[in-house]
């Protein structure tokens, strides 16, 4: 909910009290708009907090404190940076579980999940921790007589992390703590859905030494990105989201002469060969398509199934959908709710128009029990079977917990209708033929592929990104793209003169 002007006071008095401003060099800072919205807990359907919308005015403070910091910053020495890297690393093992409980109670989804969550992004802060290795350049002595050559990495200057809701601490620790280490200064927009998260990282950054200004959160909508975006000030912007925001970012980012990374939607699908293990296949399918209620970007959301086992691999599928329970994550359910009503509804929406398709609904997931106090956005989960190409629940990014299963009656078949597909950010093979393994991790068009594995996310030293529509710009998140993307080139060519040499040469030099 964005409301403007006198409206918006007006909504915002309605709101719970509490409300929470950006932190901006090293304190929080009370934003200069008068635009709100809402935070609510999706589990329980109501506004925990209202949120202050950054204006143009809040995102000029906010570079200009990260601008402010950055020439201290890259100046400070790596033994010293990496020392509070590793500090951030403890108090974050320390209040992992707190951070766990922001994540579930603005995001929805289950405890141990937000726990899985922060664990994926402390990897990246542990890769982080060895910036002085990773940041070693080249050195070639005696290139040319008396001449020595070598290669340094150097930060960019202030850099824009815009990230979607989905994980509101694991992805924007894809990045910042690599763009920190790298000497860079960090302006955070995290989605507006779960901004506690970002805030509460931003306090623990203060408590583990780092210099004011170095990491900055500016909480916003449209106006805050926009800004960022077009703002001098800003050298590089890493984005993850939605396909046609993040393509919209990447080419007003780059019009603009910026560097630019923008992760984008996903329809991930599942191919099970006629030879795999279908109780495992059945497994994680279920996994991986009701995690997070399927609001993950590696979520699967479609299983192919190849050959005569499909009946078969849909009734183990639907046995165990049907034995998943619903709930408020802070109850050890399997399943958690949607994020807003507006995604609940957009969910149901594709589940009638799947239906009405003609596809089978197995399992039906509208209307479903849920363990659970107050309106909260659930949808249980829902397991289609015969679907077509054709169909919405096929083409569209769902974004919740539905599964498609397609028909095909072979490798070759499934090979293409994965290739065929815009996106290309994950995607799994289950069997027991390595040779039809290997054959499928060379002929598929996806960016990172499982096998007997269904969300094939990367080590932190590792990349990770998809193609096609998944990913706009060349370069990857973390691991040693990462570290290219906030960090740049320079060569060194260098003389130390022999009192003895000297003279004019006006011709290009020669290497002797
Ligand atoms: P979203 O695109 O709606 O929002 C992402 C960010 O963009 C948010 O910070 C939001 O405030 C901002 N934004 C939204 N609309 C905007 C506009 N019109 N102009 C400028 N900025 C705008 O995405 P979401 O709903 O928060 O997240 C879910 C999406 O993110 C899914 O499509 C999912 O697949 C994708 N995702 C992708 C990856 C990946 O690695 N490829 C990872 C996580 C999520």
């Amino acid at each position: 909910m964005t409301t403007t002007g006198a409206d918006a006071v007006r909504a915002a008095q309605d709101l719970p009290v509490h409300t929470l401003h950006h932190w901006v060099g090293g304190a929080d800072h009370v934003g200069a708009g008068d635009r709100f919205s809402a935070v609510t807990d999706p589990a329980k359907g109501v506004p925990t907090a209202r949120l202050a919308l950054a204006s143009a005015d809040d995102v000029d403070a906010a570079v200009a404190a990260a601008k402010a910091a950055f020439p201290a910053w890259r100046d400070t020495s790596l033994a010293r940076r990496s020392h509070i890297l590793f500090r951030f690393r403890e108090l974050l093992n320390a209040g992992a579980d707190e951070l766990a409980q922001l994540i579930t109670a603005e995001h929805g989804k289950v405890l141990a999940d937000a726990r899985g969550e922060v664990a994926r992004g402390q990897e990246v802060v542990e890769f982080a921790c060895g910036i002085p290795h990773l940041l070693r350049g080249g050195f070639t002595e005696n290139a040319s007589t008396g001449v020595d050559v070598y290669s340094v990495r150097q930060p960019l200057g202030p850099v824009a992390i815009i990230s979607p809701f989905n994980f509101p601490a694991m992805v924007p620790m894809w990045f910042f703590p690599i763009a920190i280490a790298a000497g860079n200064t960090v302006v955070l927009k995290p989605s507006e859905k779960v901004p506690s998260a970002a805030l509460w990282i931003a306090r623990l950054w203060a408590e583990a030494g780092l210099p004011a200004g170095v990491f900055n959160v500016l909480n916003g909508d449209k106006v805050a990105v926009d800004g960022l975006l077009t703002h001098p000030d800003v050298k590089a912007v890493s984005f993850v989201g939605s396909t046609p925001i993040a393509r919209y970012v990447y080419e007003t980012g780059t019009g603009q002469g910026k560097r630019v990374q923008a992760l984008g939607g996903a329809k991930n699908h599942m191919v099970v060969l006629p030879d795999a293990d279908l109780d495992l296949a059945a497994d994680q399918a279920v996994n991986a398509g009701y995690g997070s209620a399927g609001e993950r970007c590696m979520a699967i959301s479609v299983v192919v199934a190849v050959g005569d086992i499909a009946d078969d691999l849909v009734d183990r599928i639907a046995k165990r959908t049907l034995g998943l329970r619903t709930g408020d994550g802070r109850r050890g359910c399997d399943m958690g709710p949607l994020v807003t009503a507006a995604a609940r509804d957009r969910v149901v929406g594709y589940i009638d128009a799947g239906e009405a398709a003609g596809a089978t609904v197995v399992v039906d997931g509208r209307g479903s029990d849920v363990d659970a106090d107050g309106e909260g956005f659930f949808v249980g989960p829902t397991l289609f079977d015969h679907v077509g190409t054709d169909m919405s629940i096929y083409t569209d990014e769902i974004f919740g917990p539905v599964l498609s299963v397609v028909r095909v009656a072979s490798y070759a078949e499934a090979v293409d209708l994965v290739n065929g597909s815009p996106y290309g950010n994950g995607t799994a093979i289950f069997t027991n033929d390595g040779g039809a393994a290997r054959r499928f991790q060379n002929e598929i068009e996806v960016g990172m592929v499982g096998i007997n594995v269904p969300v094939p996310v990367p080590m932190a030293y590792y990349s990770f990104g998809g193609w096609k529509n998944s990913l706009f710009g060349d370069t990857h998140a973390h691991g040693a793209e990462g570290v290219h993307f906030f960090t740049r080139g320079k060569v060194v060519t260098s003389r130390w003169l022999d009192p003895s040499h000297g003279g004019i040469n006006l011709g290009f030099p020669e290497n002797s």
